[in-house]
């Protein structure tokens, strides 16, 4: 029997699931990827998690015929290598392949995340028997992907789809992709809140500020949620502003 891990390296959390032939789940696990301290500290991060769960299930790596993991950024698929991801601090040229391959002993293979997760709404979710499907996907970061006449789309460096860095603004915000401007600096998780501090920088009173005790490092995309929820003008201000700049851009 055929055992498969997958997993998702998000610029918050890390996502571990074990599958069998049927790509039925036997586990999963989530940590904290804990960007700030660095690649090393995050590759070690996910072998430690790996580690953890197949012990839950009483596996061990020679169980896995292989692993897939959904990287956010630029890759060198063919080499493994993350070459460069906005939301990581003290990421370049991270040899992720290699590393899982020497530590772990599983055969392991990189693509970007939005991608993976095209691949699996292709074969098994919304996209299913579909000859062209887009994908997009909000979290810390905002990434995109596609199906187009059947075949999933990487053009000359892989980084076809990357909506994030669509560019939006001549002079906006700075991104770490050496743009600025770009889509993922305002529609993502990171971007929404910094939408959210300008507007209450400028004079705009929200109830977050009283959940965080006006520490508006504390607020959180989960608290901008609950608060649109709630009625507040400031947080409908700011979701409204982001889906409109979301709208424009995928019509880009
Ligand atoms: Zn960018």
């Amino acid at each position: 029997m055929a055992t498969y891990i997958g997993l998702d390296l998000g610029g918050t959390n890390i996502k571990i699931s074990v599958f069998d032939d049927f790509f039925h789940k036997l586990g999963e696990k989530r940590t904290p990827t804990e960007v700030r301290f660095g690649s090393e500290h995050v590759l070690n991060r996910i072998y430690d998690a790996v580690l953890a769960l197949l012990d839950e299930l009483h596996l061990t790596c020679q169980d896995i015929t292989c692993m897939g993991i959904g990287v956010p950024g630029i890759l060198d698929i063919k080499n493994g290598i993350s070459r460069f991801s906005p939301n990581f601090p003290k990421w370049e040229e991270v040899p992720i392949v290699a590393w899982m391959e020497s530590h772990l002993h599983i055969p392991t293979y990189i693509d970007n995340d939005a991608r993976v997760n095209l691949y699996g709404e292709w074969k098994f979710g919304a996209g299913k028997n579909r000859n062209n499907v887009l994908m997009i996907t909000l979290g810390t970061g905002l990434g995109g992907a596609a199906v187009i006449d059947g075949r999933v789309i990487y053009g000359a460096t892989g980084s076809a789809g990357e909506i994030g860095h669509i560019n939006m603004f001549r002079e906006g915000r700075e991104c770490r992709c050496g743009s600025s401007g770009c889509l993922g600096r305002y529609v993502s998780a990171l971007g929404i809140l910094r939408t959210f501090r300008e507007k209450v920088q400028l004079g705009q009173h929200s109830i977050i500020c009283d959940w965080v005790n006006n520490d508006l490092d504390k607020a959180t995309a989960d608290m901008l949620s609950r608060a649109y929820d709630d009625g507040d003008a400031v947080a409908i201000e700011t979701m409204r502003e982001t889906g409109e700049l979301l709208g424009y851009g995928l019509c880009a």
